[in-house]
């Protein structure tokens, strides 16, 4: 007779494998399936590796509160794991000193000590090549490469007796006799619960599950450039602009990567697959389905003139360069190589609102994580928590 679990979750990225690990740890007998052949295939493996401090998020919404969770949680598992981490502070500039001030006091109503508004020599004692006037010091932000994260989060869950089953894509889920039966090309498998962390394809998933959300995953591809090794002197942790709360994605930063290397990006252009990592990866199936989305249609009306801009800097590498010029001088073209591109999964409601907060839905013995964006990753082992203390 085949085996019944507890709880099968789709999806070995950072946050299925975090709440599979918080369940099995609370005794649970929990399955992972993945359609890949090994954890943090997308968007955990394909991101800015930034350890997020909590301090750009709505006070008191989920972001907000799984982040500054997350951030502690993950810190711990990364120094009993031996997972190779920094938390060297960032600064996030901006020339309008009173949108400084605002986060200043986001960042004292959230009690997050030892951030500091600085002045031009501070801003240059820190990053000597920054040309902004105004800045906010953010001792909380660090990097990290999630991928490694994720992989030992996968070998601590299978160590505690926890089950992962790769190259098993989900293409129906029935409910039967109180039991979820999920199946694949290849096999099928039984659990009292379902857990959907299905990232870029969690909207499909749950319709899977009969529940029809007033969301859909439209895939936005964030890309990158890494500056040659000479050029790596120019930043020396990580400089951020604030974010446009419409648009949170918006506006590329500067990372020295957990190995040593400058990045800059990302942009956000909407992909033509979900997993549309290239200009020439597309799906026609899935672009349709964006396209004839009625939430995309009325974000496309209110964001036009955005997402034409962002697909001409996608196509343009001087438009990029020039965004980086805003930040640091002496960066030429010829200093830029692109690295491997992340597609963020973005919920978008039938209103065509960018949905900020992150999204789960209960239903019959089932929850699912429907937008699990940037932060998520700092957040997953408090997604993880959270999730866990969900399922009895
Ligand atoms: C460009 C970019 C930059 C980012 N930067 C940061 C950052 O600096 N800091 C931060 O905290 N967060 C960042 N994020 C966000 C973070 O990476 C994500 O929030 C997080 O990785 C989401 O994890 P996940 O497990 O939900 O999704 P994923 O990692 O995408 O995992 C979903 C998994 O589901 C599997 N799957 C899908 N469909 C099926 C199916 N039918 N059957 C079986 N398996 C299936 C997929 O193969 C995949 O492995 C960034 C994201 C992007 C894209």
């Amino acid at each position: 007779m085949k085996k019944i679990y507890d709880v099968a979750i789709i999806g070995a990225g950072i946050v299925g494998m975090s709440t599979a690990l918080k369940l099995q740890e609370k005794g649970k007998n929990v399955l992972v399936l993945d359609k890949e052949k090994s954890p943090a295939i997308h968007q955990s493996g394909r991101n800015s590796g930034v350890i997020h401090s909590g301090i750009y998020y709505k006070p008191q919404s989920f972001k907000s509160d799984l982040c500054i969770r997350g951030r502690e949680l993950l810190i711990d598992f990364m120094n009993t794991e031996n997972i190779p981490y920094r938390i060297e502070g960032k600064i996030v500039v901006d020339n309008d000193i009173e949108k400084i001030a605002e986060l200043n006091k986001r960042a004292e109503d959230l009690n997050m000590t030892g951030v500091k508004a600085l002045e031009r020599n501070e801003i240059l004692d820190l990053e000597p090549n920054c040309k902004f006037e105004s800045a906010l010091y953010v001792p909380q932000a660090g990097v990290v490469d999630y991928k490694v994260v994720t992989e030992a989060i996968a070998k601590k869950f299978i160590s505690l007796g926890g089950t992962v089953e790769y190259f098993q894509k989900i293409k129906n889920i029935n409910s039967q006799n109180d039991l979820k039966v999920l199946t694949s090309d290849k096999d099928s498998f039984s659990s009292e619960y379902l857990i959907n962390c299905a990232g870029l394809f969690s909207d499909t998933i749950a319709i899977l599950d009969n529940i029809e959300p007033n969301l859909r995953i439209i895939p936005f591809r964030g890309e990158y450039f890494v500056f040659n090794e000479e050029k790596s002197h120019l930043v020396n942790n990580m400089i951020y602009p604030i974010s446009d709360p419409n648009l949170p994605f918006l506006g590329i930063h500067l990372t020295k990567t957990i190995d040593g290397k400058i990045e800059a990006g990302p942009n956000a252009v909407l992909a033509f697959a979900k997993e549309g990592y290239k200009w020439s990866n597309i799906n026609i199936s899935e672009f349709s389905k964006t396209i004839l989305y009625k939430g995309m249609w009325k974000l496309g009306k209110q964001y036009f003139g955005t997402g034409i801009s962002e697909m001409y800097r996608s196509l343009n590498k001087k438009v990029f360069l020039k965004e980086i010029l805003t930040y640091i001088p002496d960066v030429e073209l010829s200093d830029l190589q692109p690295r491997v591109a992340g597609v963020r999964a973005q919920a978008v409601s039938s209103n065509g609102d960018l949905i900020d907060d992150f999204v789960f839905e209960e239903s019959n013995n089932s929850l699912h994580v429907l937008n699990a964006p940037s932060p998520a990753a700092t957040a997953s082992l408090a997604i993880g928590e959270f999730i866990a203390q969900k399922v009895n």
